[in-house]
């Protein structure tokens, strides 16, 4: 797809909540499409509903964003410092007859929603003070009432966009609930606080917007933010609708699944490139050719609108888990040690001796990582690392096992006093079966069970030489517990 002029896309989060997956996918798209074409990744944060918003959601936000590696340009603007503008913006359209001062009672409003309702009407403003005569207003005035500032919406006019994602749409002025709401009711001498469409168009027409790039879920919003471009003589920007994410059901995903928030996901131990690289699978299929597993930069050289679906998209834990993987598995010792050793530290388990040794550390995360679907994962694996593990079920029968006992005493009478190399514990188990006179694999079941309470678990041969290492393999292998 051709772009004229420069990129200038924006993620525009409220922050009433945590970094919502959908605004995070909302970022990765918008992010995707700046790199591609060498543009500018904007941040406004939309934080007028002053009781809602909160510092704490903000920082989440940012912070979310950061660790995504979805790096925005410049400064975040800051939606609330901006309410002059917003108003002067609703001035200029009372000025210009597009919006009118509405002084409808709520509960006037509440009965005219009844009456339609009662009639199977959708509920809509029959748009009953856009023509008061200064007289009418006078006397409103008079009786003390307050008033909203409402934007006029003809319903003989008929809105048309080529959406980057949804081809052309058309939207009847009919179909969009009678003349807007732009500012909050006040006395008729103010203007009250702005609202949502007409900010966004003030905002996105000063920050000099190129393509507005959102959830489908705002489609009836652009229809009404395109007559308030008109009405305000600004040019509007380009719009592509991305799909909605649906749950398992192929309901939209919600609070109510649960997971939702980016930092739910960072917490259930998964990395940062596996959720980017997922979420832009969520709505966005890769070229022929490409593998579904690659960086965000990769994505940049290659992300087109023409590759984003219509229909929405269904969450794929099964996929997410698969890529997750692929990372972990894909990364460097050192790079797993740095996202692991927080999680044990966090855990609460001393890590002296030994332990606190970062080449025994990156020898236990080489050890770890081909089993690795999440991060969690390398803390429940490494937990018998750091601690003497409890004995489950098939690991107490594998020690009552006949020969066991005798295994163990061989393996332990065999453990030398300094370092012990694989190569040596590969030896040490063949004579130690030897010795005991059982089978090699008895000694390596029961091994196993008496050094990490399990008969699952990473090979055990290093296993054996990294808890010699911390001179744990002895006690465990005669048979102390925590
Ligand atoms: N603050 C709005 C939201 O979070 C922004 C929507 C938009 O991108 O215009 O839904």
């Amino acid at each position: 797809m051709a772009v004229a002029g420069p990129v200038r896309v924006r993620l525009a989060p409220s922050p009433t909540g945590t970094l919502h997956i959908g605004t995070a996918r909302t970022a990765v798209f918008n992010w995707l499409f700046a790199r591609r074409h060498g543009g500018q990744f904007l941040l406004r944060i939309e934080d007028t509903d002053r009781e809602r918003s909160k510092d704490e959601y903000t920082a989440n936000i940012l912070d979310g964003l950061q660790w995504l590696g979805l790096q925005w340009d410049g400064e975040p603007v800051i939606q609330s410092a901006r309410i002059a503008e917003h108003r002067l913006a609703i001035a200029q359209l009372l000025a210009s007859g597009n919006a009118y001062r509405c002084y409808a009672t709520e509960a006037e409003l509440t009965a005219m929603r009844e009456q339609q309702a009662a009639r199977n009407l959708p509920p809509r403003y029959d748009n009953r003070h856009r023509h008061l005569s200064p007289e009418q207003e006078q006397a409103f005035i008079a009786e003390g009432r307050e008033a909203t500032v409402r934007f006029r919406i003809n319903d003989d006019t008929t809105i048309i966009w080529n959406d980057l994602v949804r081809g052309e749409m058309r939207w009847s002025g009919a179909d969009l609930g009678g003349d807007m709401v732009i500012a909050r009711r006040a006395p008729a001498d103010r203007i009250g606080d702005p609202l949502y469409n007409l900010v966004v168009v003030v905002d996105d027409a000063a920050m000099a917007i190129s393509h507005v790039i959102r959830g489908e879920d705002h489609i009836a919003n652009t229809a009404k933010q395109l007559l308030l471009y008109q009405a305000l003589g600004s040019p509007a920007p380009l719009f592509a609708h991305t799909p909605l994410i649906l749950n398992q059901e192929g309901r939209k995903l919600s609070k109510r699944d649960g997971v939702t928030s980016v930092s739910d996901f960072r917490r259930m131990g998964y990395v940062a490139e596996a959720l980017a690289n997922y979420m832009t699978l969520l709505g966005w299929s890769p070229p022929e050719g490409m593998e579904e597993r690659f960086s965000l930069a990769e994505a940049a050289t290659v992300f087109d609108f023409d590759r984003v679906n219509r229909a929405g998209a269904r969450f794929d834990w099964d996929k997410l888990d698969w890529l997750n993987a692929q990372v972990l598995h894909g990364l460097n010792p050192e790079a797993l040690r740095q996202q692991l050793l927080p999680l044990w530290k966090a855990e609460g388990w001393a890590i002296g001796g030994a332990a606190a040794d970062s080449t025994w550390q990156l020898d236990l995360c080489a050890l770890l990582a081909p089993s690795l679907t999440r991060l969690s994962d390398g803390v429940d694996q490494a937990a018998p690392f750091f601690r003497r593990p409890e004995l489950d079920q098939a690991a107490r029968e594998q020690l009552d096992a006949p020969g066991a006992t005798a295994a163990l005493a061989a393996l332990s009478q065999g453990l030398p006093e300094g370092p012990l190399e694989a190569d040596a514990a590969k030896a040490l188990l063949e004579t130690a079966a030897t010795a005991a006179g059982v089978k090699k694999g008895v000694v390596m079941k029961s091994a196993r069970a008496a050094l990490l309470g399990s008969l699952q678990g990473p090979d055990l041969l290093t296993t054996l030489t990294l808890l010699h290492r911390l001179g744990e393999a002895g006690p465990r292998l005669a048979g102390v517990t925590g």
